[in-house]
């Protein structure tokens, strides 16, 4: 089943430069914003600019470069902000959701980075 793009979606607009974002990084490939409702004190979103739905549209679309770029993007943006643990920072988590499960509200692929406080266990125990 292929994915169905909604070219109306919210980050698509932002790639279009038709609303603002604080842009964190910007390559090519790929955007990095700063979450506009932060659950941490570093939360970033990192996106392709592609138009792909989620992690296994773009896994199974996207070019290897605009693959290789998301992921050195995402991982600079950790170091740069003093999170990743590589340079003394105390860690990171990065999260992306897909579909109706995940709660995913936006249908443009991203991936939350979220760190700069301890973050707890990954999920909480469904009742
Ligand atoms: P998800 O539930 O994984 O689809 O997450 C969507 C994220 O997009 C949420 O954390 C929102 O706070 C964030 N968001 C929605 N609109 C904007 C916007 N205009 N700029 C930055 N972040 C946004």
């Amino acid at each position: 089943m292929a994915y169905d793009y909604d070219d109306q979606n919210i980050f698509a607009k932002i790639l279009r430069g038709e609303i603002p974002n604080q842009t964190v990084e910007e390559t090519a490939h790929t955007l990095a914003f700063n979450d506009i409702y932060p659950q941490a004190p570093v939360h970033v979103l990192v996106i392709p600019k592609g138009a792909y739905v989620c992690f296994d549209h773009f896994a199974a679309e996207a070019s290897d470069a605009e693959i290789a770029d998301f992921h050195r993007v995402a991982a600079k943006i950790c170091a740069d902000l003093g999170v990743a643990p590589d340079g003394g920072g105390a860690g990171y988590r990065t999260i992306s959701n897909a579909g109706e499960d995940a709660v995913q509200e936006v249908p443009h692929y991203h991936m939350h980075i979220l760190g700069g406080r301890p973050l707890g266990r990954m999920l909480q125990k469904a009742d």
